[in-house]
């Protein structure tokens, strides 16, 4: 039976990507996960999640870019799509991933790619969500942040923090007195013990700790789950606490228990759908059957079908 950590090191070999699309079933089974290659696909998937009640942030699937030029190329794809987000009047946001403005070859391009993104996210009325990636740029994402931060609002640029690291209820304190907008998400990466909880258990307490403070700190959060157990207790604490149900907002990726996004929309709760889409679909697709193993059987079953 493939492991959770084996299937995120495959997540990493992107060339086994060529190897798996080549059968046509695997990439049919993508799209469960992933809204399409283009721009336009992502729109349609959009205007459908929009039909069902729920927001959503565009998501373009690439990470770990290593040439300079390939960081512009994914700058100006994330203006198009903000354009296109003003054009086709959909209710979106963006969620971006530092290392695919080129974090990992400085992070001075980083910053510079991101903030021309936010900058017209600003201009436009509409907000950029930097997306955390690996413990080991988790430093660079928050000191890049904050730099944008600094120079843009509340609500044109936000981050997001991952409970399975320690580290995650300190930042959570650091980062509201600026303030800044959180998601708040379990982690998706394959993450040593030196810097995160191994056990399930414990990434959830912390997850529900971390929930809290967030909900209490009086500033519009995402709560980023499907978990009904977090999604219950955000419930709870919100009714209990008198946090109304337009002072934060649940999230959830795009294929994931829908009949749960619908449910909250349908119950008054902003639900906001991560869609991703784009051609470097493989990491990201190898991370979402990492976390339930029913979906590898999903895949196998239909592979021999
Ligand atoms: C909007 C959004 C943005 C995110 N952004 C980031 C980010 O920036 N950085 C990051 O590291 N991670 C990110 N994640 C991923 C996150 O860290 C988790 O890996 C992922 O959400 C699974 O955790 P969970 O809270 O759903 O709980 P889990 O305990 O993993 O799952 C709880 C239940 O949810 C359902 N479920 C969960 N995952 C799946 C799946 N793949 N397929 C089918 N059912 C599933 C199952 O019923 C499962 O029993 C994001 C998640 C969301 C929803």
């Amino acid at each position: 039976m493939l492991t959770r950590s084996a299937l995120i090191y495959l997540s990493r070999q992107e060339g086994l990507k060529d190897f798996a699309a080549r059968f046509s079933l695997f990439k049919k089974l993508t799209t469960r996960f992933i809204a399409g290659e283009s721009i336009d696909e992502a729109v349609a998937a959009i205007r459908e999640v929009n039909a069902h009640g729920c927001s959503a942030s565009f998501d373009h699937l690439n990470e770990s870019v290593s040439s300079t030029a390939e960081t512009e190329a994914e700058v100006r794809e994330y203006l198009d799509v903000l354009r296109r987000i003003d054009e086709t009047g959909i209710n979106s946001n963006v969620s971006i991933k530092l290392t695919q403005f080129g974090l990992e070859i400085d992070p001075e391009l980083a910053y510079r790619n991101a903030r021309r993104v936010v900058e017209d996210a600003a201009r436009r009325g509409n907000f950029v969500r930097v997306d955390m990636e690996g413990s080991n740029v988790t430093q660079a994402t928050i000191d890049v942040f904050k730099r944008l931060r600094a120079e843009f609002g509340l609500n044109d640029v936000g981050i997001v923090l991952q409970s399975y690291l320690y580290r995650t209820m300190d930042d959570a304190r650091d980062l509201l007195k600026i303030p800044a907008r959180i998601r708040l998400c379990k982690g998706a990466y394959n993450e040593p013990p030196e810097v995160a909880y191994p056990n399930k258990k414990d990434v959830d307490d912390n997850y529900i700790r971390v929930m809290q403070l967030l909900l209490s700190s009086g500033i519009y959060h995402g709560i980023a789950t499907h978990d009904p157990r977090m999604i219950d207790a955000t419930l709870e604490f919100a009714k209990r606490e008198r946090v109304s149900k337009g002072a934060f907002e649940f999230q959830m990726l795009y294929g994931i228990r829908r009949d749960l996004q619908e449910q909250l929309a349908r119950d008054g709760y902003g639900m906001r759908v991560y869609v991703p889409y784009g051609k470097h679909w493989y990491p990201y697709f190898m991370r979402r059957l990492a976390e339930r193993p029913a979906n590898i059987w999903f895949v196998l079953k239909n592979l021999w079908k």
